[in-house]
Order: structure tokens, then C-alpha cells, then sequence
């Protein structure tokens, strides 16, 4: 789960790093009125979308009067904010968030990343912040430090220091950047996050390090141990697909094309996903429904498909271990006829009770093509799909 960068900087501050002071606004009345509850003559508007790179996108705006005020917080409010993380349909921009302005002598990047290889937190860190990672490590690849965190002791304060000093940041501003460092991975340890991101961690004019910028995203498996955490969820920021999905435990991810997809298990999934489009066609998402599939999930599985109103026509691919072929079975014909089904359906189903399975669909009268393998099903698929399109 992402969370807003106003709601990453209140965690941040809770762990002892330095944020510039700011507040919320939803409309440009209370853009205005935040500022002048802040100190200093700038004032910085940032549209609080779940993406990066809003600067490029319009979405920062360094502001000195109350008109210019004003006027930044009109154009971003109700925008679709497009950046290029956010896909071409862009982000809902409801919230501002008003800072005072910083003066900038330096711009860092740090952040704490889940390594699967070294099966660590990995602490990433460059002198040359303020563009993204991936620019960094393709323009200047020898600035980035890497630091790998012992779980059994954590961030370690002689650690914390070292990072500092490769950072080749003056002595007098060691012990801030350590305590900055520590205090995120504190925070990544003790919320259950799975990365930290602070770009830019900026070094003030008056020798100070300041996180101008946080983006955290945490593990959802953990969030029921955190519900001050979980509460900070705006569902506004997710694709309405994958919130209607996960809300009823699915696990979901939707994609582009036109072939939705029940699954059971992720790698059958994945393979499912090529085989459709080795036989020319789009998934329009991955969905994996687990294992010991009830037909109540498999109805529910339908309905998760069909809320994506791309979809036209459905691959059910089930090899059963667990689950059992006739409850699949079971489910699709309820599917069927409750959601009065119109779209091409293939079923494929292996494993356990598959012949009970198959004779259940064979005798239910229903317009369902069956297929005995992952290829003939992708074929199938694919095959209706278009004589569909083009009748
Ligand atoms: P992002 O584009 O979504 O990553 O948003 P950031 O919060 O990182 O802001 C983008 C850029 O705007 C930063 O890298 C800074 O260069 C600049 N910026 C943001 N806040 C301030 C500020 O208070 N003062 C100055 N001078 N620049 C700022
Ligand atoms: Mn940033």
C-alpha cells in the first residue's frame, strides 16, 4: 500500500527526520490560508497524488504571492495529474499540501529498499539527488552507495555514519544525516514498510538536512498489525479494479487487454498470460484465485473480471491440487447463468475431480467451450474473441 507524501512526512517526523512545516489544503482559499500560517515568503504547492515526478508534470509549484498561490492550487485541484509513472490516464490531484519553501544547497537521494537477493534491507544512497534512480545510476553509477542492514542488530549508528561520509557530506553535517538515516530505518523496521524513498534529502542553506520529498509504500500483509497505518489507505489513488479484487481477498492485477482471466496460482497465472498472448491476444488482467477455490470465489472471481468493462471474453485455466475441478465447476455455471454471461467462456480444468468437473459443464445446456490444454484454451480464447469482435 502507497500513502501520500504529507502522511509519509508526519511518519518521518515521528522518527526523528527534519521536514520542511506544511499543511493541507483542499481548495485554493486554504492553499492561502496554510501559507500564511507558515513562515517565510515561499511557499511550495504539492499536488498529493500516489506518483513521483509530479515537478515534471506541473505538479510542485514554488509559489511567492498569495495570487500565485491561488492560482497553482486552481490548476492542480480536480486534475488528472499525468506523470510518467501514472500511466496515460493520470491521478485525481484532491489534496495540496503547502510547505514553506526550502533553500537548497544540495540535493541527496536515500532510500531503503527490500533486497530478495541479499534477502536484506538495503539502504541506497547517492550525492546526486533530485533526478530519479534510474537516471542516477545511468548518469552518474559511481556516486550510489549501497549498504546492506543486519536484521539481528538493524541500522547501527557507526553504519548510519558511514553512509553519511560516502556521501561526501561535510563533517559538521554527520550526525544529522545519521540521525536521518536511522530514523528511517526504524521506521521501515517498526511500521512494516517495504520501501523508504527520500529524493530529494536535501542539505538547507543554513546547513541543514531536510527530507523535501517521502514516498513510503508498506507491506499489505502486515498492515492488520498497523491500523493507524492502514486507515491512512485512499482508495481515490488505486486502479477501482484491483480495490474491488483485493476488498474481497483476490489476488488481482489489472492489465490493458480485452481476455479476462480466473487462474489458480500465480505461476499458472503468469503462464497463462503468455500463452494468451502467444495466440494473439491481451489479458485483461491476472488474477489468481488460490487454492481450495469454493464456488462462491469463483462466482466472485467473475464478478472482479467483469467489473473491467474491457473485458470480452473470459479464460477460466484451473489445475486443481487443492481446489477441486467439480467446485470450479460449480462456480462457473452459477457464474454463468447469476451474471447472465454473454461473453465467449473457455474452461479448462486439470487435476483433481476433473471428470466430475467436466461432466457438470458438459450437462449444464450453458455456452461454454472446454479445452484439456493451457494451449487449446489460449487458442480458443483468442479464436472467440475476435469472431465476437468482428460479428
Ligand atoms: P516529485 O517530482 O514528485 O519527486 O516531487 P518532489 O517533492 O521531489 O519535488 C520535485 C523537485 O522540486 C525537487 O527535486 C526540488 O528540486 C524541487 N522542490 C521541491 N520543494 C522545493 C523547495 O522547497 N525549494 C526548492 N528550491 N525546490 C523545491
Ligand atoms: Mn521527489
Amino acid at each position: 500500500m502507497d500513502i501520500h507524501e504529507y502522511q509519509a512526512k508526519e511518519l518521518l517526523r515521528q522518527f526523528g527526520v527534519n521536514t520542511p512545516r506544511g499543511g493541507i489544503a483542499y481548495s485554493p482559499e486554504q492553499a492561502v490560508y496554510r501559507a500564511s500560517e507558515l513562515s517565510g515568503d515561499k511557499w511550495v504547492v504539492k499536488a498529493q497524488i500516489h506518483s513521483g515526478a509530479r515537478g515534471k508534470a506541473g505538479g510542485v509549484r514554488i509559489c511567492s504571492t498569495e495570487e500565485e498561490l491561488s492560482d497553482a492550487a486552481s490548476w492542480m485541484l480536480g486534475r488528472k495529474l499525468v506523470t510518467h509513472q501514472t500511466g496515460p490516464q493520470g491521478k485525481l490531484v484532491s489534496r495540496l499540501y503547502i510547505e514553506e519553501a526550502t533553500n537548497i544547497a544540495q540535493e541527496l537521494y536515500l532510500a531503503f529498499v527490500m533486497d530478495r537477493k541479499e534477502e536484506r534491507v538495503v539502504v541506497v544512497a547517492s550525492a546526486q539527488g533530485g533526478m530519479e534512480i534510474e537516471e542516477i545510476s545511468e548518469k552518474e553509477p559511481d556516486s550510489i552507495v549501497r549498504s546492506v542492514v543486519d536484521p539481528a542488530v538493524g541500522m547501527q549508528a557507526f553504519q548510519a555514519r558511514e553512509i553519511a561520509f560516502s556521501l561526501g557530506l561535510d563533517a559538521s553535517l554527520i550526525a544529522q544525516a545519521a540521525k536521518t538515516i536511522t530514523g528511517c530505518y526504524k521506521l521501515m523496521a517498526e511500521t512494516d514498510a517495504n520501501m523508504v524513498e527520500i529524493n530529494p534529502l536535501v542539505v538547507t542553506g543554513s546547513n541543514e538536512i531536510v527530507a523535501l520529498d517521502g514516498k513510503l509504500s508498506f507491506d499489505d500483509n502486515a498492515l492488520f498489525r498497523h491500523p493507524n497505518i492502514s486507515e491512512l489507505r485512499d482508495k481515490s489513488q488505486e486502479d477501482p479494479r484491483e480495490t474491488y479484487a483485493g476488498d474481497r481477498g483476490l489476488n488481482y492485477i489489472g492489465l490493458e487487454g480485452e481476455i479476462g482471466c480466473i487462474v489458480n496460482g500465480a505461476g499458472l497465472a503468469m503462464a497463462t498470460l503468455d500463452m494468451i498472448k502467444q495466440a494473439g491476444g491481451e489479458p485483461a488482467n491476472f488474477l489468481d484465485v488460490g487454492g481450495g477455490a469454493s464456488p462462491e470465489r469463483v462466482l466472485m472471481s467473475f464478478k472482479a473480471v467483469l467489473n473491467d468493462k474491457n473485458v470480452e471474453a473470459i479464460l477460466v485455466n484451473i489445475f486443481a491440487g487443492i481446489n477441486r475441478c467439480d467446485w470450479i465447476a460449480e462456480g462457473v455455471i452459477r457464474a454463468v447463468k447469476e451474471l447472465e454471461l454473454t461473453l465467449p467462456l473457455v474452461v479448462r480444468l486439470s487435476g483433481t475431480n476433473v471428470e466430475e468437473g467436466r461432466k457438470l459443464i458438459a450437462e449444464s445446456g450453458l455456452n461454454i467451450s472446454t479445452a484439456e490444454t493451457l494451449a487449446e484454451a489460449a487458442d480458443l480464447v483468442v479464436g472467440a474473441w475476435k469472431s465476437a469482435k468482428d460479428a
